[in-house]
Order: structure tokens, then sequence, then C-alpha cells
């Protein structure tokens, strides 16, 4: 007899355990969002995929040196420019990430001394087909400088 309400009472203490911890929880901040209804604020130091830096009046900040491309351990930059008519310069024509490749090992960014592009703080990226994360960096230039 004693051992039925003995086990009766540890449920029962067991139970108000359960459920204290649950009040005390449901007043602490919350840590989780509602993804994908809500979005996540990344971190300084969080690295996406590479992406061009623009100048005040959004033009890429590239010098087409290359350098970025050389440094590529895994080859996943390809870039073009040229000079155009009349001009000093060379302009970028063409910066494509190929992302299926890309460690985010940072050398890219490391190698370019012109504050040309910097890691996104893209995290939501998710397809099941490659050609999706073949990036035309210079269109997505554009796009954010319309
Ligand atoms: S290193 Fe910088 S300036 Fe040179 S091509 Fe790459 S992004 Fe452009
Ligand atoms: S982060 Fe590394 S692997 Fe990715 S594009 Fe830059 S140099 Fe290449």
């Amino acid at each position: 007899m004693g051992a039925y309400f003995s086990e009766i009472f540890c449920g029962f203490w067991s139970l108000c355990i359960g459920m204290g911890i649950t009040f005390r929880e449901f007043f602490s901040p919350t840590v989780t969002v509602q993804y994908p209804y809500e979005t996540l604020t990344m971190t300084a130091r969080y690295r996406g995929h590479i992406e061009l830096i623009a100048d005040d009046e959004g033009r890429p900040n590239c010098v087409v040196c290359g350098m970025c491309e050389k440094a590529c351990p895994s080859d996943c930059i390809t870039l073009a420019g040229e000079k155009p008519e009349g001009g000093k310069k060379k302009e970028l024509t063409k910066y494509i990430l190929d992302f299926t490749k890309c460690s985010l090992c940072g050398s890219c960014v490391e190698s370019c001394n012109f504050n040309a592009i910097e890691f996104s703080k893209e995290y939501n990226l998710a397809s099941t087909r490659k050609e999706d994360f073949h990036f035309d960096l210079l269109q997505r230039l554009k796009d954010r400088n319309p």
C-alpha cells in the first residue's frame, strides 16, 4: 500500500518539476525563429558566398586585376573586363562565381587590394540544380544598385 502511494507521489512530483520548467521557459527570451517566415541577422564574421562591392555610384570597385581569380584554389572565379572606348581603365564585364566548388577559404577576399569583394550574409540557399549555384555577381550587383 505504501509503495502504491509512493509511486503516485513520485509521478506527481515529476509532473510538477516538468511543469515548472515549462512555466519558466514560457517567460524566457525566444531563441528560435519561425523559418522561413522570419529571417536571421547573421554575425559579422559569418561567411556566405562572395559578393562584389560597389562604389558610391553603384559601379563595381573591381579594377579587373585578376588577383582573386588566381588566388582561388578551386577555380571558382571567372572574370573578364575590357577598356571602354576612350577610357583609361578596364571595366568589369563578367564576374561568375561557381559556388559549388567554393570552400569559403577567403583567399579571394584577402588577395583583393581594392575592397572589391566581400563575404555576403546569404544563408538561404537551397536547390537541387547545381546551375543555381553559378552566380553572376556583376548582375547581382546591378540588381542591388538599379
Ligand atoms: S582582386 Fe579585387 S580588383 Fe582584382 S579582379 Fe578580383 S575583385 Fe577585382
Ligand atoms: S572563398 Fe576560396 S574557394 Fe571560395 S571563391 Fe574565394 S578563393 Fe575560391
